[in-house]
């Protein structure tokens, strides 16, 4: 039996999840949360043993005053879980890592030499490599005889070609500063696009994907036979679609302006560009369900904000199409992109020049965890497909600690 921990963590959170390799599913879920704020707790999922009995939860108080503390909670109600089978057959534990700059474009062996270079990488994600670090180092005290991997949200990007990686300034600040387009969210996409190619029936290497992942942060990727050739979020996630509260495409020129003219520090406007923008900073919310609410009972900024988040997508729909040159098929995935049929049927409505047209039906009534919604004379098919990030990385995991063929 191969089992491998994913973790993904975070400043005072450290998230859990345990699969089953050989049946390709999960056996536990869980976080600690609110690490060192006094108030810690844990919450364990335990999925439902067939489908229609009820998942089963529990929520325990506890003080956790570090992350070394919250990685031996979670190592106990794990052994405390029947199905977690530990020792030799926990062959590998997965770490989500945010940035892997240029250095890391795969699933990465951590050892110390590795650790360092993530360490160099904390510029490039100051707020998420740092907690990152301690969540592999504290995993690697509590479970030293188990390999661990590092998968990176940018590495999936790595494959773009310079004129779409480089931004139009001076190399220098290339050279100098690795100021590039890296791409987020690339775990998903890469579970997305093998989905959808295996949901057709077709090697991934012959299909050429769109996908859109739609969540409160959202980003697009084209996707030509299995690699990512484009990718709107940019040297940080904040580039490219509208989001939840984060702006996307902007003209530069609008930080110096109000730098200029409202005197807001550097710090100020990256809170703002990254906090208080997006759906929230047009109507006052992020959460997509309000704001579709919002629209229907006739709030005209929750109506622009919607047109305004669907546009943007319909302008990658666009150029990810010529890019592509051909279009097999695009995907909608996460949050807004998996449970909004109005949002799907907006962003592709008026595309029938494109190949792209939706049933209103399928559109209505897909279901998880994939689904094809294009009308019966779409020449490209349009999908909803869910997400699993966290399989994702487990899968990376054990292609990294048991290549094919060994
Ligand atoms: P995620 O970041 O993937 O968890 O996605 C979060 C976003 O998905 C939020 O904006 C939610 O409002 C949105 N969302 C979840 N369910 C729905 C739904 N049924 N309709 C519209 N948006 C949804």
């Amino acid at each position: 039996m191969k089992q491998i921990l994913v973790l993904n963590s975070g400043s005072s959170s450290i998230k859990y999840e345990l699969f089953d390799m050989d049946a390709g599913r999960a056996l536990e879920s869980g976080l600690v949360e609110r690490i060192g704020e006094g108030e810690s707790c844990l919450k364990q999922t335990l999925p439902a043993s067939t489908p229609k009995s009820p998942s089963q939860s529990r929520s325990i108080d506890v003080a956790v005053p570090d992350h070394r503390q919250g990685m031996d909670l979670i190592r106990r109600a794990l052994s405390e879980n029947a199905s977690f089978a530990g020792g030799e057959h926990l062959v590998g534990i997965g770490h989500r890592a945010v940035h892997g700059g240029e250095t890391f474009s795969g699933p990465t062996l951590i050892d110390d030499h590795v650790l360092q270079a993530i360490q160099a990488l904390v510029p490039l994600a100051p707020l998420h490599h740092p907690a990152n670090l301690i969540g592999m180092e504290v995993a690697r005290s509590a479970f030293p005889d188990v390999p661990q991997v590092a998968v990176f949200d940018t590495a999936y990007h790595q494959t773009l070609p310079p004129y779409a990686y480089r931004y139009a300034v001076p190399q220098d600040w290339y050279q100098r500063y690795g100021l590039r387009r890296y791409g987020f969210h690339g775990t998903s996409h890469a579970y997305v696009a093998k989905q959808v190619a295996r949901h057709l029936g077709r090697p991934l290497t012959d299909v050429n994907t769109v996908v859109f992942h739609l969540g409160n942060g959202a980003s697009v990727t084209a996707i030509r036979g299995g690699i990512s050739v484009d990718t709107s979020m940019g040297l940080t996630p904040l580039e490219g679609l509208v989001m939840g509260t984060r702006c996307g495409d902007l003209d530069p020129a609008i930080l110096i302006q109000m730098g200029k003219q409202s005197g807001i520090s550097l710090d100020q406007m990256d809170g703002v560009l990254n906090k208080q923008s997006g759906l929230k900073g047009l109507c006052g919310a992020n959460d997509m369900r309000e704001v579709l609410a919002r629209e229907a009972a006739g709030d005209q900024a929750a109506a622009l904000a919607v047109e305004m988040f669907v546009y943007r997508i319909k302008k990658y729909m666009g150029a990810y199409h010529a890019v592509l040159g051909r279009l097999d098929a695009v995907a909608f995935t996460a949050g807004i992109g998996e449970h909004s049929a109005e949002i799907r049927a907006r962003s592709c409505s008026n595309l029938g020049s494109f190949g792209i047209a939706i049933d209103p039906a399928l559109n209505a009534a897909v279901e998880p965890p994939i689904g094809e919604i294009q009308t019966a004379d779409s020449r490209v098919k349009v999908l909803v497909v869910s997400t699993d990030e966290e399989f994702e990385i487990a899968e990376q995991t054990l292609a990294c600690v048991q290549p094919a063929g060994r």
